[in-house]
């Protein structure tokens, strides 16, 4: 066995570590895990509070997934060729949980790889090749999916192939045009769109792909309206709907999918992390009736040698099982409160600009000035202008209170395993809270 000196070297001399520049890192190793937790080789405890990156939604060390794992003693293994129980059992399971129009899965091994199937998909099917995605979300990082984010993450992945078009989104701390109420903001944005759309020649594009409540860039809630009527556009225009919830899916925002809160029937969705509840990685494509049916008749002209995995659709649907055993979307609605009041007692500090949750997706949105909304760091420039080097200092200071999660530009995740109590929910935002006190005393204002 390998010591944690040891581990720490070989990780840096022989392994690529994502999204940094490599001599600046030192990762932190997990030597133990249980519930919310985790604890370094320093033995320092954490609460894991982005649910490492907003997968392990039953925590760490689910007794059940655990127990599964030590079963698997004649587990067969079998191409995506073949029928298995775990891979149908598995599919069945995924169209009972989301919106009635859906009928078929394809399984892919990542997030990334899902929304670049739906690309395919669309394409196919439409014969369109114009693909809408908007400004301020992530869909991944493969050439497609990197193309389809619209923020600064997306830079690694172009230029993009032709017809990756995109349209802005409406932002309701941040909106910088007047509105009534939120029906009328989402009203001005779905009209800006149309004309987009109209522009670009209905015909000629295949998808426009949303996540459904963007998560990485803030957790930016939609306003009412909006979504449905993203969804009558595309009805309007033969254009496939697509909601990549690869963040959203699987309970996180209080529903299995966070599009069952907005009434809409999406043509596909993506989803990728919660659905192995993190143990194992699986992604897939859940495909409406309709497109189902195309497929009858037409070749599914992609394949890949992981899809639907037996192991792996073992473990997603022992997961699933393990959701409902724990009655985890009614615990997550309930936490959703608690979240929120601790959430809302953070506007008295003074460099909160905004928080927000559905479920247990929660963010706060830090800013140089409350009267200005000016953000902690310019949008599109991940930390590259953090000059005074307030998130460094933010993320270091939550940290060290044992406060884990992901920060993206200006805003902090609050996205904990969705089995977090009220208890420990009010004992982590203490520290957040700590982390805040201590921010304001590093940069008085
Ligand atoms: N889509 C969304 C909304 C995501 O948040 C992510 C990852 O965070 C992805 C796609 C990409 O998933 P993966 O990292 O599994 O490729």
């Amino acid at each position: 066995m390998l010591t944690n000196d040891q581990i720490k070297k070989a990780n840096q001399h022989y392994v690529l570590q994502p999204w940094s520049k490599q001599a600046k890192r030192n990762p932190k190793i997990i030597t133990d895990s249980e519930g919310i937790y985790f604890w370094d080789e320093n033995n320092k405890k954490f609460y894991d509070m982005n649910a490492q990156l907003v997968y392990a939604n039953l925590g760490h060390k689910h007794p059940k997934i655990i127990e599964a794992f030590n079963q698997f003693k004649e587990l067969e293994i079998s191409a995506p060729g073949f029928a298995s129980e775990s891979k149908a059992k598995l599919a069945q399971k995924i169209v009972d949980l989301a919106p009635n129009n859906m009928a078929k899965v394809y399984f892919t091994t990542a997030g990334a790889e899902a929304n670049e199937q739906a690309l395919k998909m669309a394409k196919a099917i439409t014969g369109g090749y114009k693909i809408f995605s908007r400004y301020r979300s992530y869909h991944g990082s493969t050439l497609g999916a990197g193309n389809l984010t619209g923020e600064s993450r997306r830079l690694g992945s172009e230029p993009s192939p032709p017809g990756f078009v995109k349209f802005d989104m409406p932002y309701l701390y941040r909106e910088y045009q007047n509105f009534e109420d939120e029906k009328a903001l989402s009203a001005q944005y779905l009209t800006r769109l149309e004309r987009q759309i109209t522009s670009e020649g209905p015909d000629t594009i295949a998808a426009l792909v949303i996540e459904t409540i963007p998560g990485s860039n803030g957790v930016l809630l939609p306003p009412d309206g909006y979504i449905k009527g993203i969804e009558k556009l595309c009805r309007r225009y033969n254009i496939m709907m697509i909601c990549d919830e690869v963040m959203s899916g699987f309970g996180r925002s209080g529903e299995w999918f966070a599009c069952d809160h907005y009434d809409v029937q999406p043509d596909m969705i993506t989803f990728a992390k919660g659905v192995t509840g993190g143990y194992l990685p699986l992604g897939g494509v859940i495909l409406s009736k309709e497109l189902s049916t195309y497929y009858d008749d037409n070749v599914f002209l992609s394949g890949a040698t992981y899809s639907g995995h037996t192991l792996v659709c073992e473990i997603g649907n022992v997961a699933i099982e393990s959701y409902e055993d724990m009655d985890l979307i009614k615990h997550v609605k309930q936490m959703e409160i608690v979240m929120n009041e601790r959430l809302e007692k953070l506007r008295v500090y003074k460099y909160v600009g905004d928080v927000r949750n559905k479920g247990l997706f929660g963010a706060v949105e830090l800013v140089k000035n409350k009267q200005t909304k000016e953000p902690l760091i310019e949008y599109g420039t991940a930390q590259g202008n953090d000059k005074q080097g307030y998130m460094r200092a933010f993320s270091q200071l939550l940290l060290d209170e044992g406060f884990y999660t992901f920060a993206h530009e200006s805003h902090v995740l609050v996205t904990p395993p969705l089995t977090i109590t009220a208890v420990e929910i009010n004992a982590a935002m203490d520290l957040f809270e700590n982390a805040l006190v201590r921010f304001e005393e590093q940069f008085p204002k």
